[in-house]
């Protein structure tokens, strides 16, 4: 069996790793873990959520071709997909999970990588939805919290370019939502 690369992208809050964790419950699947030059949040461990690089480590990889796409998402933090996660993953017959943004999916694709992408969306009214749920996170408040907003308003506007467009309302819902485009 091979397996497919998953993209799934959404505006700040809307539930990516949220969902991408119930997926990975499942054998099949296995999270891409990228590299990131932003701050570590909470209980975040290096190598589970992401790998976390200072900026130069992480200039460094881009001079060695180490990523699949990379891009600049929030105040200047960079997040990379990495070629050798995708790969790996890949060879062993896996679906590999990208949680990365909209700039990251349009990369992907114009790699000709066979890619099915999926779009969270907040139920409406939306703003409303992302504020609630990041201030419940707890760990993006004040002017961190109104650039995501504003990004989202952005983010949701490409939500018209990927294959499928799913509501996180239910997460369980959603995540059935998912299940049954990737069997389909
Ligand atoms: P993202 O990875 O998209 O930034 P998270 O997965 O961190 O988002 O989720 C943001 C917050 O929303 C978390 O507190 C999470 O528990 C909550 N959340 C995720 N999915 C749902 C849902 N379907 N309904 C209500 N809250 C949700
Ligand atoms: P967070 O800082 O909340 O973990 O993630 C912020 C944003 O970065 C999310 O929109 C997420 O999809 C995106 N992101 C995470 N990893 C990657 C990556 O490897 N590449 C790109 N382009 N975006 C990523």
């Amino acid at each position: 069996m091979s397996g497919r690369a998953v993209v799934v992208s959404g505006p700040s809050g809307v539930g990516k790793s949220t969902v991408c964790e119930r997926l990975l419950a499942d054998d099949d699947f296995e999270l891409s873990v990228s590299a990131t030059t932003r701050p570590k949040r909470g209980n975040e461990q290096d190598g589970v959520e992401y790998h976390f690089l200072s900026r130069e480590a992480f200039d460094r990889k881009i001079a060695d071709g180490a990523f699949l796409e990379w891009a600049e998402v929030y105040g200047g933090n960079r997040y990379g997909t990495l070629r050798a996660e995708v790969e790996g993953i890949l060879a062993q017959g896996k679906h590999v999970l990208l949680n990365v943004d909209v700039q990251g999916a349009e990369q992907l694709r114009e790699r000709g990588l066979a890619l099915t992408t999926i779009f969270l969306l907040p139920p409406e009214p939306w703003e409303e939805t992302l504020r609630a749920r990041l201030g419940r996170r707890g760990d993006t408040t004040g002017e961190v919290l109104e650039r995501r907003l504003q990004r989202a308003r952005e983010e949701l506007a490409e939500a018209e370019f990927y294959d499928h467009r799913v509501v996180n309302d239910d997460l369980e819902r959603a995540v059935a939502a998912i299940r049954a485009i990737l069997e389909g």
